[in-house]
């Protein structure tokens, strides 16, 4: 599984929707690969903002602006 793979899966790994041997595959390759373990700690930290910012109520306005925020930071990172 490359970088590029395990990037791709991301999102299914976190929500644990994938499947066993995958997800093995994944933390495999996460042990060895310095920057992919830095990309997973950062998308778990933006998952659990975005899901506190959900919780709260707040305008939308606020809330779209949260979202672009929070998608310029993942673009970034
Ligand atoms: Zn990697």
């Amino acid at each position: 599984m490359s970088c590029r793979d395990v990037i791709a899966v991301l999102a299914a790994f976190v929500d644990g929707v994938m499947p066993a041997p995958m997800a093995a595959e994944l933390e495999r390759h996460l042990e060895g690969c310095e920057p992919c373990h830095a990309y997973l700690a950062t998308y778990r930290k933006t998952r659990a903002l975005g899901a506190a910012a959900a919780r709260i109520d707040m305008p939308g306005e606020m809330r779209a602006r949260l979202r672009r925020f929070l998608a310029q930071r993942l673009r970034t990172a």
